[in-house]
């Protein structure tokens, strides 16, 4: 895909012979002749660079980089001729990436537009790169739902949040009936396919609004924001038999049912996070004491 470039000048024997030329050297041209037709050719031309003369009528040159920086993240690189009363710092305070002096040979403009889109294409994959180890630092590698330090983070500020707004908010806790057994029967690898099963099922039977954690080895959270307890126990079940109904096979032919006991809890105002998922964590365990395969909940 060859790069695009947007040429704003208002004297047409510069804009046609620096388009010629670019063009020439297989870069995507467009020209227009004042700053409005560059703000309303933008709307529709996807410009990697807008090379802009400084001196026009109406919006100058440094106006409108200021403009198009406000709105799009493309690099302008500015032309002006040795007699203008503007400067380099004039350009770069308005977000110009470079400012290039008139007249000027094509093969510098050429190196200069280059320079500026390889800086845009090096901040682009940098950029790209930060968002995956953002990503990477968020998630359980396993499961693919968020880990228990996200769990944190989100916990306390969905707990902040909650009390600003008097918004409800629940949780529910889901740890594995006799996990110890599965893994010492089929495997630890088998154990670990029954730990990704469960993510699945836990993230199709949940609300977009919803998020799901591996909150530790074999515990799994769900955060249900602007959810009442009573709601937030028809998802756990949901959960619930949605995972008994599954059927894991660690050998051929070995069909095994598993199941999970659950927590259910909804905020109390004034509490802290701690005390909500203490109460959550008692009624998972009051789950696990009195049979397993099933939902609690516990309001205070
Ligand atoms: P309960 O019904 O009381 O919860 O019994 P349980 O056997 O599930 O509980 P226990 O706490 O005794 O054992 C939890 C087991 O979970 C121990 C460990 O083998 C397993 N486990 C924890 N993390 C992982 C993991 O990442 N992968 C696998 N395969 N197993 C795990
Ligand atoms: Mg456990
Ligand atoms: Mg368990």
């Amino acid at each position: 895909m060859p790069y695009s470039i947007l040429i704003v000048d208002d004297d047409i024997a510069i804009r046609n012979s620096v388009s010629e030329y670019l063009k020439a050297i297989n870069y995507n041209v467009k020209g227009v002749l004042n700053a409005a037709e560059a703000l309303e050719a933008l709307t529709s031309f996807d410009a990697d660079v807008v090379l802009t003369d400084i001196m026009m009528r109406g919006m100058d040159g440094l106006e409108l980089t200021s403009k198009i920086k406000e709105s799009y993240d493309i690099d302008v690189m500015v032309m002006t001729g040795y007699s203008a009363e503007y400067s380099y710092e004039n350009a770069v305070q308005a977000g110009a990436s470079d400012f290039i002096f008139k007249p000027f040979r094509f093969e510098e403009l050429d190196l200069r537009i280059k320079r500026v889109l390889r800086e845009a294409d090096s901040k682009k994959e940098r950029t790209k790169l930060l968002k995956k180890l953002e990503k990477i630092a968020i998630t359980d590698a396993l499961t693919g739902l968020y880990n228990s330090r996200h769990f944190f983070a989100q916990i306390k500020s969905e707990v902040n949040r909650h009390f600003r707004y008097s918004r409800a908010l629940s949780l529910l806790i889901l740890d594995i009936d006799f996990f110890k057994n599965y893994n010492d029967t089929w495997g630890h690898l088998e154990g670990d396919k029954v730990l990704m099963g469960i993510g699945e099922i836990v993230n199709s039977c949940m609300r977009s609004m919803d998020t799901a954690y591996r909150y530790g080895g074999e515990e799994f959270t769900i955060l249900l924001p602007e959810t009442k307890l009573q709601k937030a126990c028809v998802v756990g079940e949901r959960i619930k038999d949605g995972i008994s109904d599954r059927v894991f096979e660690p050998e051929p032919g070995k069909k095994i049912s598993i199941t999970v006991s659950l927590g259910a809890t909804e905020l109390v105002r004034g509490e802290d996070f701690k005390t909500f998922i203490e109460r959550a964590d008692k009624a998972l365990y009051k789950s696990k004491d009195t049979g397993r395969n099933k939902l609690t909940y516990l309001t205070s």
